[in-house]
């Protein structure tokens, strides 16, 4: 055989292998850092949104990434940019998570969230709290600071009041608009044949999810991926979603990307949305566009929607849901910002 032919041969393999390990597509250098975050996926449609929240939303995403984007800049962590962004979305009432959680039947606000470092796959969770202001504080607390991955209930809340978390009044996470979205819920679910139907009808889970997550790479090669909740309208008996569970909700390996997903909890959870999507690029070599879209479909199949945010080990990032909308932005080293509601 001629060198030449050694020489294409070579070349040959050398794209083919290329191709499936998650390739930038794009052929452009590797970004140093980027991230992404979302504010949840939904029935989001044009119109369907007062002009007003649209820009407010937009706004509160560009200050939130742009909290994370700034850390990451100044040489800063992965986790500290995911925790630190998903606090000021926290902080805000136009999303599902923190101040702006929805009301359980029970008229309370139950927060979940997590948190996950893909250079150790450290993790920490909490679910069922009601006191402590910033959760993801918590899921970092738990995952820093205790020898366990996920606690629940009064005993997080126990053990955040011994971290010097901030504490509040259960009343700081009322808001007007989700307690009035309860009451309608509950008023319309009682006129459902079905609970189960009526607890999952699209109109009943209200308009809007608003779940808040980011995931990121560090200057280091790092990713980190963390999610927060307040879970469904009217959700009762302790009900647990996604959001807190590692694989499902959060999951972020060095080797392969970090993912934060949006959607209905139940099913996130039986698919195991978030580890899938690493596993499919681990073990089958597919991109992460590949593996995101795979997994969703899968979650379609079982009857479930939502989304996931997603950067893989070489800055590649992706936004894929199977609902009408996702709330999403995103930035790469060079601070380009993109922000979306809607289907493109
Ligand atoms: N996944 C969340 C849950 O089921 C809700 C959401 O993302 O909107 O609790």
């Amino acid at each position: 055989m001629s060198k030449f032919s050694l020489l294409c041969i070579a070349l040959l393999l050398f794209f083919s292998c290329g191709k499936t390990q998650t390739p930038n597509t794009n052929f452009e250098p590797k970004p140093e850092f980027s991230i992404v975050i979302h504010g949840g996926a939904g029935p989001i449609k044009k119109g369907n949104i007062p002009p007003e929240i649209e820009a407010k939303i937009e706004a509160k995403l560009e200050e939130a990434i742009k909290k994370g984007y700034d850390i990451l800049k100044n040489g800063g962590t992965s986790l500290d940019a995911v925790q630190q962004t998903i606090m000021v979305l926290e902080d805000s009432p136009l999303f599902n998570a923190g101040k702006g959680a929805v009301f359980t039947n029970e008229e309370t606000n139950e927060h979940d969230t997590s948190i996950m470092d893909g250079k150790t796959l450290n993790a920490g969770a909490s679910s069922g709290t009601t006191i402590v202001k910033n959760p993801i504080n918590l899921a970092r607390a738990v995952m820093d600071n205790s020898p366990h991955v996920m606690l629940s209930g009064k005993g997080a809340e126990t053990f955040a009041k011994e971290q010097g978390l901030q504490i509040v009044e259960p009343s700081y996470f009322y808001t007007e608009r989700n307690f009035k979205e309860l009451i309608w819920v509950k008023e319309n679910e009682n006129k459902n044949a079905s609970k189960k139907t009526a607890y999952h009808n699209e109109k009943l889970k209200g308009s809007k999810f608003g779940t808040v997550g980011c995931v990121a790479l560090d200057k280091d090669g790092n990713l980190a991926a963390g999610t927060s909740t307040g879970g469904m309208t009217n959700k009762r008996w302790g009900r647990i979603g996604d959001s807190p569970i590692i694989g499902s909700g959060t999951y972020a390996n060095n080797n392969t990307c970090a993912i934060s997903s949006t959607g209905w909890g139940e099913y996130f959870i039986r698919a195991q949305v978030a580890h899938d999507i690493s596993a499919l690029m681990d073990y089958k070599g597919l991109s992460l566009k590949q593996a995101s879209k795979e997994v969703l479909a899968k979650v379609k199949t079982l009857g479930g929607d939502g989304g996931v945010i997603a950067i893989d080990k070489n800055g590649n990032m992706v936004f894929e849901f199977n609902t009408e909308g996702m709330f999403r932005a995103s930035m790469n080293d060079k601070g380009k910002l993109i922000i979306g509601m809607y289907k493109e």
